[in-house]
């Protein structure tokens, strides 16, 4: 496929929340009036100045934005090519690019005078955001958890109850986030009224993959301006890397940047131990089929049967079944690729960024910094690469350590 007929990329998605053959709302009846009329209410805060006036203030005061925008100068040179900016959304309150989307969602939830939020989380990031934005605004906060994701997360889940949310462990099913997503939707049907269903990615039904976008492409939008001011007016990035779980943090940095043809597109899914070796990755574009999951179609990690399949990562955060529809249609008419990063490529950037450049990265933004170090070299050195540091390595220092063989006690 190509997109030679497409005039602008920025535009979608369609009425009915497609991108191309993607997106979409496949959901319940007893769902679709909630769905519509969280298009009306988002459709009208869009254009409401008092809406991003407040979502301004509280960037700026709250979550700690913009974030720079920083010149690895250390990485360049021992990499020997292009020009290395990083995008430090790990800077942000809480560690990462997740409170972007879920400031906008809770703003939107107030205005629409819900005062519950439910979330599903993974491992747990997403649920430590909303937990906080719910105790900011004083919010009741459930987060659905896989019963299996509880017991690996646990100090995510002690963080998400001293915020006040009760978190709920889900065994229907495989205990998964898979499931957790379903006991998420089920509890929004049953709760109506007074609740508000906080989707962490660009994933779920329509307009959910527009909004989440939108909220998150405040990353993008930072890095044009601060790339001009560093390099001069007009100055745009050669090419864009980030990583993919759902994809949300990547389709911020990118989605500003899609009708600007000069500007490469990468996107860096978990390779895991391999894509051959079949389920031990989670790279829905590189190894996965087109399906239904989360109320929309998109690439998903699946069986010969259609059976949703447990992606397997270092990164626990990149670990989502599925990748935002968005990103499969950038996929198929070409405008961004998609590469993969194993396990020990993504272990080896995130010791190289710590020792070069005194930063302890996340390991999913590692991804990211493993395919920099895979193309950098070989570019010429007035090329800019602008990759999106999306979160803090704290919480991974455990994991690493195991993988390398350090035994810590704390
Ligand atoms: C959750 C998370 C991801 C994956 O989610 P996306 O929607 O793909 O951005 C990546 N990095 C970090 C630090 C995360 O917390």
């Amino acid at each position: 496929m190509d997109g030679d007929h497409i005039n602008s990329y920025m535009t979608g998605p369609d009425e009915s929340g497609r991108f191309g053959s993607f997106g979409g709302r496949f959901v319940s009846e007893t769902l679709m009036p909630l769905i519509l009329e969280l298009e009306r209410q988002y459709e009208a805060a869009k254009h409401d100045p008092a809406f991003a006036a407040e979502m301004d203030d509280l960037w700026k005061h709250y979550v700690g934005r913009p974030s720079p925008l920083y010149f690895a100068e250390r990485l360049t040179a021992h990499l020997g090519g292009a020009k290395i900016y990083m995008k430090r959304d790990e800077l942000n309150h809480t560690g990462a690019h997740k409170i972007n989307n879920v400031l906008g969602q809770i703003l939107l939830a107030r205005r629409m005078g819900k005062t519950r939020i439910i979330a599903e989380t993974g491992a747990g990031q997403h649920g430590v955001a909303t937990a906080t934005v719910c105790a900011r605004f004083g919010l009741q906060c459930v987060v659905y958890m896989g019963a299996h994701d509880v017991e690996r997360q646990a100090p995510n889940v002690f963080r998400m109850k001293l915020l006040g949310a009760e978190v709920v462990p889900v065994t229907s099913g495989r205990g998964t986030l898979k499931d957790a997503m379903n006991d998420a939707m089920r509890d929004w049907v049953t709760n109506v009224r007074d609740t508000f269903y906080c989707i962490g990615t660009v994933a779920g039904p329509h307009p959910y993959p527009a909004m989440v976008r939108d909220f998150q492409s405040i990353i993008g939008q930072e890095v044009r301006w601060q790339l001009a001011e560093q390099e001069g007016a007009g100055r745009l990035p050669d090419t864009l890397v980030a990583a993919i779980g759902g994809g949300s943090n990547a389709m911020g940095l990118f989605h500003p940047f899609l009708d600007d043809p000069s500007v490469a597109i990468i996107g860096v899914e978990a390779g895991g131990k391999g894509v051959d070796s079949r389920v031990e990755h989670c790279a829905s574009l590189s190894g996965g089929r087109p399906g239904v999951l989360h109320g929309n179609r998109t690439y998903l990690l699946q069986d010969g049967d259609g059976q949703i399949l447990e992606g397997f990562s270092i990164s626990a955060g990149l670990d989502y079944p599925g990748v935002g529809p968005e990103h499969a249609w950038l996929h198929d008419t070409g405008r961004a690729r998609y590469v993969y990063a194993t396990d020990a490529e993504a272990l080896a950037a995130f010791q190289l960024c710590c020792r070069l450049e005194g930063i302890i990265p996340a390991l999913e933004p590692s991804h990211a910094l493993a395919h920099v170090t895979k193309i950098a070299p070989d570019l010429p050195a007035d090329h800019i690469i602008v990759m999106n540091m999306c979160g803090r390595g704290d919480k991974d220092i455990f994991t690493v350590a195991r993988h390398l063989g350090v035994e810590l006690t704390g």
